[in-house]
């Protein structure tokens, strides 16, 4: 982590150390998780981090990076110009800037609505391309959080697979904040059973679970995570946020 003692260490040393532990965590994770074979991506978000920052990981290793922004995460794709890195656009994305993502993002992982979906589509088809694409669930029926109605999961699931330029691979979930990273594991829990029971009803392959942030991806890989957004517990907490869960 990024304070106290580790300040006397340089960046790159510093980074090192983030990211072998995460790394640690994750397979020691797996091990008492549903499918202990499957592959887990450890996703940097890197919302708000100096590029020097992000570069310093990308030469230790790390490849995939995830942005929350349209602006500042097109700006980076350019700056960094490293070409084997690949970018997830994981923040809310309005459609009426859907239009930048295909192309230049791997995987969107906040796809919420109708409407979204087919900015997306009409983009990607334009492009003669398909986009990868989760879709982001509001599992906790919180009234301000972004993310489908669980109960319209099935029909949009099945609507959204009839677009050509479009492939949903899965499901993506932000919990209510809590103090107790192991209030998460519930809604993780619930929505690997969505994902399921989805699967059940439509017939739909949906393998990936993107779940866990800096505070609980620990539980998440536990409960079947295939991706995990760790930010600040890579990178160092995010300049101009107070507290680590700032930017959320
Ligand atoms: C900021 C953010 C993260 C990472 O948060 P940390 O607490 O820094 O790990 C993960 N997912 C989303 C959607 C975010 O906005």
């Amino acid at each position: 982590m990024l304070n106290g003692d580790a300040e006397m260490l340089d960046i790159p040393a510093m980074l090192k150390i983030n990211l072998d532990r995460v790394r640690e965590k994750i397979q020691l994770a797996l091990q008492t998780s549903p499918d202990p074979r499957r592959v887990v991506t450890l996703v940097a978000v890197s919302k708000k981090q100096p590029l020097e920052r992000i570069r310093a990981l990308a030469e230790l290793g790390q490849v995939h990076f995830g942005e929350n922004y349209v602006q500042e995460g097109l700006e980076k794709i350019k700056s960094i110009e490293i070409t084997e890195l690949k970018w997830h656009f994981i923040g809310k994305l309005q459609s009426n800037k859907a239009k930048y993502i295909p192309g230049q993002f791997c995987l969107v992982h906040s796809m919420d609505s109708l409407k979204l979906a087919r900015a997306l589509q009409k983009k990607a088809s334009s492009l003669n391309i398909v986009q990868p694409v989760l879709i982001q669930v509001n599992a906790a029926g919180e009234a301000q959080k972004s993310g489908l109605d669980p109960g319209d999961l099935a029909g949009f699931v099945r609507e959204v697979s009839g677009m050509e330029h479009l492939d949903v691979q899965g499901l993506m979930l932000m919990p209510p904040m809590v103090e107790d990273s192991e209030k998460s594991r519930p809604y993780f829990a619930q929505l690997r059973e969505m994902r399921d029971s989805t699967e059940k009803k439509t017939g739909i392959s949906l393998p990936h679970l993107s779940m866990g942030m800096s505070q609980d991806y620990v539980q998440a890989v536990e409960e079947g995570a295939t991706l995990v957004r760790v930010g600040s517990l890579l990178l160092g907490p995010r300049p101009g946020c107070a507290v680590n869960f700032a930017g959320r």
